[in-house]
């Protein structure tokens, strides 16, 4: 960027991800400006520009008033994003958008990965079965988040109902993987090439959505093996910005399950918990300034599912911190999150009950 211009970054999306990039825009020398629908939550902190992101030429148009462009999810097509001065690059988004490309890739990158194959068809389905094997989970190739688009399959006898849930629409079946722990490791890389890692991340699902991540994961080798593994990636995707990688940890090694070509919900914690927070660093990155320190506490991270716990309930715990997304109650719907000390075990047990986390 232009030494002593404030550089404007327009961010593709408005949720939750957005609003938290935002904030820590807010005390950077930055300026954010979202393309979304108003009424978003990132209202709350930066301005909004209303724009269709199935439209390429309302977002060409939206990015010829920033600087430089990012996105808050994976899943914008990806001819809309082609002619962008978007970090990270078009081709990183279209691989992790897909997840059969990025499974291939992985591989390619030699990284390992559970069992998979591609399935189009009733047919393609019977056969990975015969491949891959039981039990096995059916998941959308495309535009899958949080569990959905996803079919757990035990016997044979399951492929009509899995195909059916699915919609019948281009998938990748997978096989089961009875893991130890399931990880995350955010990575981060800037203009300048610099890379940091943040440290591995346990996280505990249920019904396919994010409930708690703890960190750190204390595991030197493995926090060894999935810096590598994203330090291969971050190079050969040439990626600027943060790179999020789940993996599952199983016979004490890593598979990759999935990337998140942005901020992750398992990086929440680095807000209160780190040095810099992945947000604050992905601004960074793209905007070519020195990466923050990565430097963390242990910290826990709740998710609240379907509705907000009140000011009231939440103020009575000392060490808690907020993040009240400022969307509507619904089933299944991230509307925030809880951050606490990691030696806080007594509101952390509560909490965790509380919110079934
Ligand atoms: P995903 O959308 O792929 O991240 O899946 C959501 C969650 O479902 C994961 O975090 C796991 O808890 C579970 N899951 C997904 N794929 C597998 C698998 N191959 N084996 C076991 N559990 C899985």
């Amino acid at each position: 960027m232009t030494a002593g211009v404030r550089p404007r970054i327009g961010i593709l999306g408005a949720g939750q991800l957005a609003l938290m990039l935002a904030q820590a825009g807010k005390a950077m020398d930055v300026e954010v400006i979202c393309a979304g629908q108003p009424g978003d939550c990132a209202e709350q902190v930066a301005q909004i520009i209303p724009v269709d992101l199935d439209d390429a030429a309302a977002v060409a148009g939206f990015a010829a008033t920033v600087d430089v462009v990012t996105i808050e999810s994976e899943n914008i097509h990806a001819d809309v994003l082609q002619s962008l001065n978007l970090y990270p690059n078009a081709r990183a988004v279209g691989i992790a958008q897909d997840r059969f490309l990025e499974k291939q890739f992985f591989h390619e990158c030699g990284i390992r990965t559970a069992p998979f194959a591609p399935v189009d068809s009733m047919e393609d389905l019977k056969h990975a079965l015969e491949v891959i094997g039981l039990p096995a989970i059916l998941k959308t190739r495309r535009m899958g988040y949080d569990g959905k688009g996803q079919a757990r399959m035990r016997s044979s006898d399951d492929a009509a109902e899995a195909w059916s849930e699915v919609g019948g629409v281009p998938c990748i079946l997978e096989g089961m993987v009875s893991f130890e722990a399931e990880v995350s490791l955010i990575a981060v890389r800037s203009r300048l090439g610099q890379v940091v890692f943040y440290p591995l991340i346990e996280n505990h699902h249920r019904e396919g959505i994010l409930r708690t991540s703890i960190a750190p994961f204390v595991n030197q080798q493995l926090q060894q093996q999935a810096e590598s593994y994203l330090g291969v990636l971050l190079e050969r995707l040439q990626y600027v910005g943060v790179l999020a990688v789940e993996f599952f940890v199983f016979g004490g090694t890593l598979l990759a399950n999935e990337m998140a070509p942005r901020v992750h919900n398992s990086g929440h914690w680095t807000i209160e918990g780190s040095e810099t927070s992945q947000f604050e660093n992905h601004l960074r990155a793209i905007v070519g300034d020195e990466l923050g320190s990565t430097e963390s506490r242990p910290t826990v991270m709740l998710n609240c599912i379907g509705s907000m716990p009140s000011e009231s309930e939440t103020s009575q715990f000392p060490g808690l911190f907020r993040h009240d997304y400022g969307k509507e109650a619904r089933p299944g719907r991230k509307v925030g999150h809880l951050t606490f000390p990691a030696s806080a075990h007594a509101a952390i047990a509560e909490w965790q009950k509380r919110l079934k986390a």
